[in-house]
């Protein structure tokens, strides 16, 4: 099969490798979409170095952690699957065993491996994935599988929701119209109705969230005006807008940090301790999020197409990463196709 492997020092390359075999309870899944998410990006363009730093030598890294495709194959012992589902992709692989992975927050598993993220866990740019069953989520009917690559990144703003906790009275500020952000405010109108504001600095980015009928703002007419919100869940992370966020909360009033921007960032100490703010971190999703992410999508209540901006097969999948790393393009999501006459059939 095809895959894209990565090498470290900004080097991709397509290659030609063998289908791995299966183990017990995994499960061969056919890419439809896969994806192109920041983190690969800034791993590839050297913004950080958390892709090649799990690079050894001689090895590369099959990147890609937002995936859906169609069951291909099934390994021994997996009695809930049928060849060709339509499935998304959950890449956290908890140990299973440990008191994380027991109380359901896989994401917070010390032995946790990532699909995408090692290269002894391949991702999805490639044409075949292979993933425990149990981490395959199967799509409503008519859920187009497109959409289900969006499963993932949407479920770590519901992830940071959820740790909010807000009540249904409530109102919530997201920082961040991105993919995660507009995750965090699609979960918040599910709990809030519209109570929910995004601010989002891109002109363009704010015209993407009001086409999925969420309310926006830019930034500089919210932050530091006075505006208060019961929540507020930063999808940015830098300075200016984690201190907003903490000013746009009142007294005991919540913050969720859902994402990173730098590993460390000034903290308006007087505030946070005379307000007492609750400020929590958010870190991927659970297994039980991503069903609820799954479900909520195959109810169909909103057509999520306007998050996909561009897709991609084998032949321009590098020319997308680099786009990204010199910030000529910015699509909210590309979708890396790796079939791309079959992609569409399946639409
Ligand atoms: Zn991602
Ligand atoms: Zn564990």
């Amino acid at each position: 099969m095809r895959s894209l492997a990565y090498k470290g020092n900004r080097e991709l390359a397509i290659e030609e490798v063998a289908e791995p075999p299966l183990a017990s309870g995994e499960v061969r899944v056919r890419v439809h979409s896969t994806g192109l998410c920041k983190s690969d990006v800034y791993g590839y363009s050297g913004l950080n170095d958390r892709r090649d730093a799990v690079i050894g030598e001689g090895e590369s890294l099959v990147m890609g952690h937002e995936v859906s495709g169609f069951v291909s194959e099934l390994g021994a012992n997996i009695d809930n699957l049928e060849l060709g589902t339509a499935v998304a992709v959950n890449p956290i692989l908890g140990c299973g065993e440990c008191r994380y992975c027991a109380a359901g927050d896989e994401n917070l598993c010390s032995k946790r491996a990532v699909l995408g993220c090692a290269p002894a866990t391949p991702g999805g740019y490639a044409e075949m994935i292979v993933a425990p069953a149990s981490n395959l989520f199967p799509l409503g009917q008519d859920t187009p599988l497109e959409i289900g690559a969006l499963a993932e990144p949407l479920c770590v703003g519901a992830h940071g929701l959820r740790l909010a906790d807000p009540g249904s009275t409530d109102s919530v500020l997201v920082i961040g119209g991105g993919i995660v952000g507009i995750g965090a405010a699609l979960a918040a109108r599910r709990r809030v109705g519209d109570r929910v504001l995004v601010l989002e600095p891109i002109a363009e980015r704010r015209v993407i969230c009001e086409q999925l009928g969420l309310k926006t703002a830019d930034p500089s007419e919210v932050l530091g005006s006075g505006a208060q919100f019961d929540v507020a869940l930063d999808c940015v992370a830098r300075p200016e807008t984690f201190a907003g966020a903490i000013r746009a909360v009142p007294l005991k009033g919540i913050v969720v940090l859902v994402g990173i921007w730098e590993d460390e960032i000034p903290l308006p100490v007087s505030d946070v301790v005379g307000r007492e703010t609750r400020i929590y971190g958010s870190y991927g999703y659970s297994s039980a999020d991503f069903q609820d992410v799954v479900d909520w999508i195959g109810s169909n209540e909103l057509d999520l197409a306007p998050i996909i901006e561009r897709r991609v097969g084998f032949d321009e999948v590098i020319a997308a990463f680099d786009g990204y790393a010199d910030g000529s393009v910015n699509p909210v999501r590309t979708l890396f196709q790796p079939f791309p006459e079959k992609a569409e059939a399946a639409q």
